[in-house]
């Protein structure tokens, strides 16, 4: 039977879960959509970046755009929940071990979940080999960066802590200049003026350790000095192109081809200020409901950060509640405001394919940290980019690099370049 297909039409459907069933008497699947579940079945979907919350990630937590059952409905086989620590203004003793200890705190939830609570369904993976077993048993694989290296501190030994602790990269910077190289998105003077003297040794660590240095958030300076030093293949684990959007967070298209003559990959991030301008009505609506909500401003993912202090569980449960809020609110603000779409998503994606090639690109979504497009919301919805990818060409080989080839290349390619 021939199936024709209009050009152009987009299913976005909200029930993507590959392998959903079509209810009796539901007309029949997109012949399109039938072939994209089919590969988004097969290839290894991993996504590089998406930060922890201290919601429960064994059941459909509302507030959360990644757990394992949205993990499971989209698909989706592996998740970096990155260790995030927000930039402070602070540079002394103090403000240092009040990071490290709230990435020791995050890094402990980590064991709890992947050992204790659910290892019925996840199992953490520290190396490429550990990610493709735990795949294979059918249960999510979760692995883990850190993003920022302010955690760090001055202590070149936090790097090796972090490592210990599963860590397999460390994104330098975030939205601040810090002690290791300046920020993309800070607008005071530069501190550094790229990596600083310590800045350097933290990236030979992490060559020497097999650590994948991070460059999202890091200003040009810095990733060209990155570029520069590195012994080992870089990652850029949720970005987006400049060439696409213009803002400071995307890499521009010798930044792409350096990625690329490096070896290295590039995540194309899914958060819709970086792949779109917001409209000034959308941008407007969205800070009015911020305030009258009382979250942090920034609206480009969190800018502070967890507070230094553990949550008591009632805060915790409070802030919760506050995120399952907003998520509700954006949706009439999207509705009346169209945010980014998967199409814009795609473009990024097509640019970056087409100025670093096929082997340098792959998907770092920003989830549960200002993350979340039209199309591509959740990871229950990963399978929409996967029927993107397949209309827009792209063949099964092509699309399991995208989904998390590449990425295991590079990281056995960093493990090796310490030998
Ligand atoms: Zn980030």
């Amino acid at each position: 039977m021939v199936v024709r297909i209009v050009a152009g039409v987009a299913v976005l459907s909200a029930c993507a879960a590959a392998g959903v069933e079509a209810q009796s008497g539901a007309p029949a699947k997109d012949p399109v959509r039938v072939k994209s579940d089919a590969i988004h079945a097969k290839v290894l979907t991993l996504d590089t970046h998406v930060d922890m919350r201290d919601g429960d990630y064994g059941v459909l937590t509302p507030g959360q755009k990644v757990d394992l059952i949205k993990m499971q409905q989209g698909g989706m086989k592996g998740v970096f929940l990155a260790v995030f620590v927000g930039q402070r203004q602070a540079f002394d003793a103090a403000a240092y071990r009040a990071a490290y200890d709230s990435a020791m705190r995050q890094f402990d939830a980590l064991d709890t979940l992947t050992q204790k609570t659910r290892p019925e369904l996840c199992a953490f993976a520290a190396s490429p080999d550990e990610v493709e077993r735990v795949a294979a048993t059918g249960r999510r694989v979760i692995m883990t960066g850190v993003e920022n290296g302010y955690a760090v501190g001055e202590d070149l030994a936090n790097v090796k802590a972090f490592y210990d602790r599963g860590a397999r990269y460390i994104s330098l910077t975030h939205s601040g200049h810090n002690q290791i190289g300046d920020s993309s998105s800070d607008r005071n003077p530069p501190r550094n003026g790229g990596l600083s003297a310590f800045g350097r040794r933290v990236v030979a660590e992490m060559n020497r350790l097999g650590m994948m240095v991070d460059v999202s958030h890091s200003a040009t300076t810095t990733f060209w000095d990155v570029v520069k030093l590195s012994k080992a293949p870089i990652i850029a684990s949720h970005s987006g192109c400049k060439a696409v959007n213009d803002v400071d967070r995307n890499l521009d298209d010798g930044q792409l081809k350096a990625i690329a003559n490096n070896g290295g990959v590039v995540q194309i991030v899914a958060l819709g200020s970086y792949l779109k301008a917001d409209s000034p009505e959308r941008a407007e609506a969205i800070r009015k409901l911020r305030e009258e909500i009382g979250m942090r401003s920034g609206g480009r993912g969190r800018q502070g950060g967890p507070p230094a202090q553990p949550l008591t569980p009632e805060a915790q449960a409070e802030a919760q509640k506050r995120r399952a809020a907003y998520m509700e609110r954006m949706k009439e603000i999207d509705a009346k405001f169209p945010p980014a779409t998967l199409k814009d998503f795609a473009d990024h994606l097509d640019h970056a394919v087409k100025v670093a090639g096929i082997d340098h690109v792959g998907i770092g979504t920003d989830f549960d940290g200002g993350g979340g497009i039209l199309g591509f919301n959740d990871a229950s919805e990963a399978p929409n980019v996967t029927e993107e990818l397949v209309r827009r060409g792209y063949s099964e080989k092509n699309i399991a690099k995208i989904w998390g080839g590449n990425l295991l290349r590079v990281w056995r390619d960093v493990q090796k370049a310490t030998r």
